[in-house]
């Protein structure tokens, strides 16, 4: 296992299967333009390639399906069905939750158990303004749709002071009540926001949240993994909800995490541009692959950072 002088390692493997998105979130892209997919994106059966080549060269133990968002592209179920096949411990996906109802039956068919929907309002106008493209019904039927078939549901929420801080409640409600976890995400200086005074504007730390969240509820710390991203919180006979707080509490320190791009690219660290190219190992002799691999996630592992710096990479080249 390749180790750095932090102790951390790779365990854990997200790959972005696309970078075009059917929505254009307001923290995520400027200008409101739908994105697209990048240029030379590669097929179900490369990505699986490499993702297999990875899972022996690092001993990868979980992978997380994310995107742009996964559900738009043809090429998810292959990707889907074949990576079920792959001995992990655990297979997630993080997706917008649009297409949910439509994915449904390769969903069940592929045996996932996890699956991360990203949510940010429960009212309907408010959806528009903020993710401009979708609609809040749809998500609310693929939700329900997923938890009928037995699939575990974590919602992700982006709180945002000017945009949605109202629906800090209103979603720990409805997730309460649906035995959902909630997962607010710090809003990350992530793409334009990295030079946008908008940032500061919206940012809503931690104990903001919690003190949103204590007008209401009492709850007291839990319990999380070593290294797991979000401080998780425990409201007695009612729940669990989480904060993944970057910025208040960075979890640099204990990630484990790498990413691969649509385009094949290796990523260490969320909060860093830097990247290897995996394109020529499909190309290598079998041989040469993992040795070849084992220099690239060395590479790699000297990219993650002891903070969030954030970066102008958009978090839909890499995933979320
Ligand atoms: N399209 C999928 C989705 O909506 O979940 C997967 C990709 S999206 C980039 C993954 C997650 O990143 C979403 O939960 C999204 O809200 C979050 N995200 C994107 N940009 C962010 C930012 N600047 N700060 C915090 N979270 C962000």
């Amino acid at each position: 296992m390749i180790v750095d002088n932090l102790g951390r390692s790779f365990k854990n493997l997200r790959v972005s299967l696309t970078a075009a998105c059917n929505y254009a979130c307001t923290y995520c892209v400027p200008d409101g333009k739908r994105l697209m997919p990048a240029r030379n994106e590669l097929s179900a059966d490369e990505l699986l390639k490499l993702v297999s080549f990875i899972q022996q060269a690092a001993g990868i133990e979980k992978v997380r399906i994310t995107g742009g968002d996964p559900l738009v592209t043809p090429k998810f179920d292959d990707f889907l069905i074949g990576v079920s096949k792959l001995p992990l411990s655990d297979l997630s996906l993080t997706t917008n939750g649009q297409l949910l109802l439509k994915k449904a039956a390769v969903l069940e068919e592929s045996g996932i158990k996890r699956i991360n929907i990203s949510l940010d309002t429960l009212n309907p106008l408010k959806f528009k303004q903020i993710a401009r493209g979708g609609d809040l019904e749809t998500v609310l039927a693929g939700i329900a749709k997923m938890q009928a078939l037995g699939i575990k549901i974590k919602i992700n929420m982006v709180p945002m002071r000017n945009q949605n801080l109202s629906d800090i409640l209103r979603l720990l409600d409805f997730s309460l009540e649906r035995d959902i976890e909630l997962r607010f995400i710090e809003l990350m200086r992530m793409g334009h926001l990295l030079h946008d005074s908008s940032y500061q504007q919206e940012f809503l730390s931690m104990q903001e949240i919690l003190d949103e969240i204590a007008t209401v509820y009492s709850f007291q710390r839990a319990d999380a993994p070593f290294d797991s991203t979000a401080v998780r919180f425990h409201i007695p006979d009612k729940g669990y909800f989480g904060i993944i707080a970057n910025e208040s509490e960075p979890f640099c320190t204990a990630c484990t995490r790498l990413r691969i791009s649509s385009d094949g690219y290796l990523y260490g660290c969320l909060s860093s541009s830097r990247r290897q190219s995996l394109a020529e190992l499909l190309e290598l002799p079998s041989h040469l692959v993992l040795p070849r691999l084992q220099r690239l996630l060395v590479s790699a592992l000297g990219d993650k950072q002891l903070s969030f710096q954030g970066e102008t990479t958009v978090m839909k080249f890499i995933g979320g």
